[in-house]
């Protein structure tokens, strides 16, 4: 899997800091960036509920070597634009596929994983061959089939999507993808993202007997170890 940050909204945290401030002052937005504490404001008027200011912030990443699996989950998430790699234009002819860390750990399930994935590949090749097109050939692949996927998503629905996926319930492979997404985005925008993460980064788990029962209280820079 690879994950890069390949565009973002400059100094966002001071820009949705200023863009909230200039709500209540006389100023515009672009005389208050100048000199604005983007910790203290930001914290006081999104702590108000004033959530839409951070929607001025957007960042682009390029996500490749995932599986379809990941991104059939990744799609569900609708305050955001995508564009995916089509199996109608695209040609999948050599073997392409993530192995579950589960799979790979057990040397009888991963024999047998990679003799049924060799069989989709030939028949996919046979159908190729046939003269069956790519977009009707797709209907062999399997979930685990990789893909390459470009998200845009703007701060507030980021911080939504860190909330659902770097909880330990969220799938395996989303949730690495979405922990490698956290550390970019607090990378340039720590203010913003520095409290970002599962519920638990900031109170108690709202997951009940579902919970995992390891609270990541204070840690939200930590990849999660299970
Ligand atoms: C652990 C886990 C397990 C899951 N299991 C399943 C499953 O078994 N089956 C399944 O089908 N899905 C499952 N999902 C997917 C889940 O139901 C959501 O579709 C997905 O997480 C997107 O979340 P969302 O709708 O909150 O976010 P987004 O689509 O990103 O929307 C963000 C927010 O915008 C608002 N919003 C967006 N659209 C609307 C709307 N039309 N009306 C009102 N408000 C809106 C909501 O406040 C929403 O929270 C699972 C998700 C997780 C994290």
């Amino acid at each position: 899997m690879k994950v890069d940050l390949i565009a973002y909204t400059q100094n966002a945290d001071a820009l949705c800091a200023a863009a909230g401030k200039s709500c209540y002052s006389s100023r515009s937005s672009s005389e208050l960036m100048e000199s604005i504490s983007p910790g203290e404001t930001l914290g006081k008027i999104v702590g108000m509920g004033h959530h839409s200011v951070i929607e001025h912030a957007v960042f682009t990443f390029s996500v490749s070597g995932v599986s379809r699996a990941l991104t059939h989950q990744l799609v569900r998430h609708r305050v955001a634009s995508f564009s995916q790699q089509s199996q109608r234009y695209v040609s999948i002819s050599e073997p392409s596929y993530v192995v579950p860390h589960s799979v790979e750990n057990n040397p009888e399930a991963l024999k047998r994983y990679r003799e049924v994935m060799d069989v989709i590949w030939d028949a996919y090749g046979e159908l190729e061959k046939a003269g069956i097109p790519p977009e009707d050939a797709r209907y062999l692949l399997p979930n685990g089939c990789t893909t390459n996927i470009t998200i845009t998503m703007n701060a507030r629905e980021l911080l939504h999507f860190f909330s659902l996926r770097c909880c330990s319930r969220a799938q395996w492979e989303i949730r690495e993808m979405a922990d490698k997404m956290l550390e970019l985005c607090i990378g340039v925008s720590p203010v913003i993202f520095g409290n970002a993460g599962p519920p638990c980064v900031r109170g108690p788990c709202p997951e009940g007997k579902l919970s995992c029962g390891k609270p990541r209280r204070g840690s939200s820079r930590q990849v999660p170890n299970h």
